[in-house]
């Protein structure tokens, strides 16, 4: 049953929440142990939240819009009382004394929360393998991984543990896993979901998205969550979310661009695969099928993106990450004094990944080296950003794949950083432009693993991303 059908149905009291909620569990207790999508299982806590969701639905009271509708957490919001780990050892012990915002928010859409969701350390991965507390596995292939960072949340939706999750994407890691697992997955645009409760990894760019296995679950979803919050200074006012009223509008008449240089094109990113990219090309030809005016575009500096990213990425997380201090939260290991112990805390608690994170940003903030590297890398950012206002005069979405290739063998790209830094590519454009982007499977590659192809809008456009979608998945 999707969301929404477990939504009407426990609303009208034909099935209740306990029942939807009990059968999940039950599903997760068989699979989850060789899936390890999962850092905690709230199941007592999910079992009461049912059982009142019950109780208000006998009583006639009206719900919400998804009302006992099991849900994935990605491991690094908010959850109070309830540990919350960013997948490392530095926040051992650690519960947070609030909810995040899109967490208050899904609960009182009656959403019930099963449990938090692995990731790639503070999100930096791809693969989730970066995680302190083991792998997440590709419930389609266990040899392989889910992706990620929100790799976790992927992998539980595929599996059928949840028809939602929600993910945090700072540059790929809600549409690269979704890709990956053969999901919906979709970043929106910054500014449009709460961040509050969010862990920072790289202020800038971080924004928490839904995850589903349909695109009318996925739009559901992020109607829910979408919408100003005063406790995120960056949050946009007056967005009136409209994803699903939209959903089945078609794409007659509209412009679509297909980015060459994200397509294979000349001059274009490298190691694009031949099967993502005829499975795109598939997708481009539905859409002009369906009456999309279709044509290819030119997008010089999206070739860019993954060496800027690189540098405001780490830049902010060197700062963000400067608060586990062994004073503050989680992890302390003692020493004789204060730089002693903070020293001891950060070698014991932070992951090679993230050390290596931390330092690529504090060299590339560094006297003498700001102006070379972050500064740099911020003009890059701003030249994509024109780039993209002016195709966006001429088209009113674009096409391209989310990934190079389908989801590789566990172990293959851990050696060297900059393999898998690749896996973002095509991803990591519309992070630094804060434009939405979803992610729907179409198709297979050669191994048989799940594709994704990818739709960008410009910044509010994000209900386009869905309707687009929409149409892709109706043909694959
Ligand atoms: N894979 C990218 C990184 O490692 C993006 C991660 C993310 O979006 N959180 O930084």
């Amino acid at each position: 049953m999707s969301a929404i059908e477990i939504a009407a149905a426990v609303s009208a009291g034909e099935r209740s929440a306990s029942e939807v909620v009990d059968a999940h569990l039950e599903l997760i207790a068989q699979r989850d142990p060789e899936l390890h999508a999962y850092n905690l299982v709230t199941a007592e806590s999910a079992r009461a939240e049912a059982a009142a969701i019950d109780a208000r639905v006998s009583t006639g009271e009206v719900v919400g819009p998804l009302a006992g509708v099991p849900l994935a957490v990605k491991d690094n919001m908010c959850t109070k009382g309830v540990p919350t780990t960013c997948s490392s050892k530095i926040l051992e012990g650690w519960r947070p004394p609030y909810d995040a915002t899109v967490v208050t928010r899904l609960r009182e859409a009656g959403a019930v929360s099963v449990g938090k969701t692995n990731l790639d350390e503070f999100a930096m991965g791809s693969s989730t393998e970066h995680s302190a507390f083991g792998p997440t596995r590709n419930p389609h292939d266990l040899s392989k991984v889910p992706g990620g960072s929100s790799g976790g949340s992927a992998a539980s939706v595929a599996a059928g543990f949840t028809p939602l999750g929600i993910g945090s994407d700072t540059g790929g890691s809600i549409r690269q896993p979704a890709a990956f697992c053969g999901v919906v997955g979709m970043k929106p645009t910054y500014g449009v979901v709460s961040r509050y409760g969010l862990i920072a990894f790289a202020s800038s760019l971080d924004q928490i998205g839904p995850f589903a296995a349909d695109v009318a679950d996925a739009a559901a979803l992020f109607d829910v969550i979408a919408g100003h919050d005063p406790l995120d200074s960056t949050s946009i006012r007056d967005f009136t979310p409209s994803a699903s009223a939209m959903l089945d509008e078609g794409v007659d008449g509209l412009r679509i661009g297909v980015v060459k240089e994200l397509a294979g094109g000349p001059g274009g990113v490298p190691g694009l695969a031949a099967d993502v990219l005829a499975r795109t090309a598939e997708a481009v030809e539905v859409l002009a099928t369906a009456g999309a005016l279709v044509d290819e575009v030119s997008v010089p500096s999206s070739t860019l993106g993954l060496s800027a990213y690189y540098l405001v990425a780490p830049a902010e997380a060197s700062s963000n990450l400067a608060r586990y201090d062994g004073v503050r939260y989680g992890l302390r290991v003692d020493g004789p004094t204060t730089p002693e112990m903070t020293t001891a805390t950060r070698t014991a608690g932070f992951g090679t990944e993230v050390k290596r994170r931390i330092m690529l940003g504090t060299y590339a903030l560094s006297a003498g080296y700001y102006d070379a590297f972050y500064g740099k890398a911020l003009k890059v950012r701003t030249m994509m950003l024109s780039d993209f206002a002016r195709v966006y005069e001429d088209f009113d979405v674009l096409v391209a794949p989310t990934t190079p290739t389908t989801a590789f063998e566990l172990g293959a790209r851990t050696q060297d950083p900059l393999t898998m830094y690749v896996n973002d590519v095509c991803t990591i454009p519309s992070n630094l432009t804060g434009h939405p982007a979803i992610s729907v499977p179409f198709g297979v590659g050669d191994d048989g693993m799940p594709v994704g192809v990818q739709v960008l809008a410009p910044a509010l456009h994000d209900a386009q991303t869905f309707r687009v979608a929409a149409v892709l998945e109706a043909a694959s």
